[in-house]
C-alpha cells in the first residue's frame, strides 16, 4: 500500500523592505526556519546564514545553513562557526554561478513575538560593517517560539541603521 503523504502548501512568506524591494520566504524555507524555533525555555538558539538571489525587486531567500556541532549555543546565543559559513557562501555563489549570494543572518528566540537585544542589534551592525557585502544592506531574521509559521522579526541593516519590515499580508 502507497500511503501518501499530503503536506498544506505553506504560501510565500512575503516582507516590505525599504528602497521599494520585498523580501520573499519561499515554503520549504520558512518550514526550515519554523521547525528550528526554540519549542521549550531550555532549548538553545539556532542560527545560521540566509542565502539567495534578486530579481525584479524580489529579495528571494533560497537556502539557509542550519546549526552544526561547531557553532557555540547556549539558551541566550548562538555564535556560528564562521568558517563553514564562508565556504558555504563561498559554494552557493559558485554552484549558482554568481547569482546566489550571502544575504545576511538568521537566529531563533525564545519570544513569541521576537524583537532583537541589544547585542543582536551591536552584531549585526558590525556584521554589516566588517563584511565584504555583495548588497549594501543585510537582512536579519529572528523566529520566534509560537506556532505561527510568519511570526518572524524582519530587519534591514544599511549605513543608516536597523529598520523593521512589515509582513504584507494578502487578502
Ligand atoms: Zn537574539
Amino acid at each position: 500500500m502507497i500511503v501518501r503523504c499530503v503536506v498544506a502548501k505553506i504560501p510565500i512568506l512575503r516582507y516590505q523592505l525599504p528602497i521599494n524591494l520585498e523580501l520573499h520566504i519561499v515554503d520549504d524555507i520558512s518550514l526550515e526556519l519554523y521547525e528550528n524555533r526554540q519549542t521549550s525555555a531550555g532549548d538553545s538558539e539556532s542560527g545560521g546564514i540566509l542565502l539567495g538571489s534578486i530579481y525584479d525587486e524580489i529579495v528571494r531567500v533560497e537556502a539557509i545553513s542550519i546549526p552544526s556541532g561547531s557553532d557555540v549555543r547556549g539558551i541566550n546565543y548562538f555564535q556560528r562557526d564562521k568558517t563553514r559559513a564562508q565556504r558555504l557562501i563561498n559554494q552557493a555563489y559558485e554552484y549558482s554561478h554568481g547569482i546566489t549570494n550571502y544575504l545576511g543572518e538568521w537566529h531563533t528566540h525564545y519570544q513569541e513575538y521576537p524583537q532583537p537585544s541589544q547585542l543582536d542589534s551591536s552584531e549585526i551592525l558590525k556584521t554589516f560593517k566588517n563584511s565584504i557585502l555583495p548588497l549594501n544592506y543585510l537582512l536579519d531574521i529572528i523566529v520566534g517560539c509560537g506556532d505561527h509559521i510568519g511570526d518572524l522579526w524582519i530587519g534591514f541593516v544599511a549605513e543608516r541603521g536597523i529598520e523593521p519590515c512589515p509582513r504584507i499580508i494578502d487578502l
